[in-house]
């Protein structure tokens, strides 16, 4: 039987992390607190081959290579709504939308032949799969690829940008490498946050002040939320820190 898929916008899956293009996160700095998210994927995987060329290529002290995913993430608890998330479950920047929620539920960091398991729907998530629902993917193959070909085309051509980022954070903080390394030797995997004021300096963005203004309230206000819950230490602490760092970017004159 062919996958049938349908969006009945329950607003289920709008909780949590985001994963965005650079594209995505740059233009949505004023709503998401944004965070970079690693993860490393090791040579046996089975998305290795893609994963180099979206992500960037590091060598492990163990001289082996693995890819490592490095993703702009709208950085929010599992258990928190996207801030775009309207009472009725709808969203409320629909015209507007991220591309991962657009290509919802494909995922271009897979190939496009292994996106069948992607079309079940997780527990609570009130999808349509029913007989009445459109075939969305046939033959291993999605059948409105407009929004998977833009998701992945963006992935691609920012690739070279997250590359040079590695490089520079393993270079000036090389601890991440045997984080990186003892993470790809779990079979649960893992993955390292780190912060997004860290990508504006390596990569010079010359809208960096512009960025850091944007995201400095945001980060404020989710320590805020965060302060009182012994749960969302770790969220606060990094929401806290950040704050600081993109305050005192803002403050930096943009020439
Ligand atoms: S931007 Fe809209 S579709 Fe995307 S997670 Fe937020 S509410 Fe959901
Ligand atoms: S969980 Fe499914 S039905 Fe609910 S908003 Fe997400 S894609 Fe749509």
């Amino acid at each position: 039987m062919e996958p049938r898929f349908s969006c009945t916008a329950c607003g289920k899956c709008c909780h949590g992390w985001l994963p965005l293009t650079l594209k995505d996160a740059i233009a949505h700095a004023g709503r998401f607190p944004l965070a970079m998210v690693w993860t490393p994927v090791r040579q046996n995987a089975r998305f290795y081959q893609l994963a180099t060329r979206l992500g960037a290529t590091v060598r492990l002290p163990s001289r082996k290579t693995v890819a490592v995913l490095i993703v702009p993430t709208a950085y929010l608890p599992t258990s928190h709504p996207c801030p775009e998330l309207r009472e009725d479950g709808l969203c409320g920047i629909h015209d507007d939308k991220p591309s991962r929620c657009r290509t919802m539920p494909f995922y271009p960091y897979r190939e496009e032949r292994d996106q069948a398991d992607l079309l079940i729907p997780r527990k609570g998530w009130a999808c349509d799969v029913s007989a009445t629902a459109p075939v969305v993917y046939s033959n291993h193959e999605i059948i409105d690829r407009s929004d998977f070909d833009r998701e992945r085309n963006d992935l691609l051509d920012q690739s070279p940008v997250i590359q040079r980022y590695a490089d520079y954070m393993l270079k000036y903080m090389p601890w991440i490498l045997d984080e990186l390394a003892k993470m790809a030797a779990r079979p649960t995997g893992g993955n390292i946050v780190s912060s997004l004021s860290s990508f504006l300096t390596a990569t010079r963005r010359p809208d960096a002040v512009e960025i850091a203004t944007a995201q400095a309230p945001l980060f404020r206000a989710m320590a805020e939320k965060t302060r009182d819950d012994p749960a969302m230490r770790e969220y606060h602490r990094n929401y806290s820190g950040w704050a600081v760092e993109m305050e005192s970017l803002a403050r930096r004159n943009p020439g």
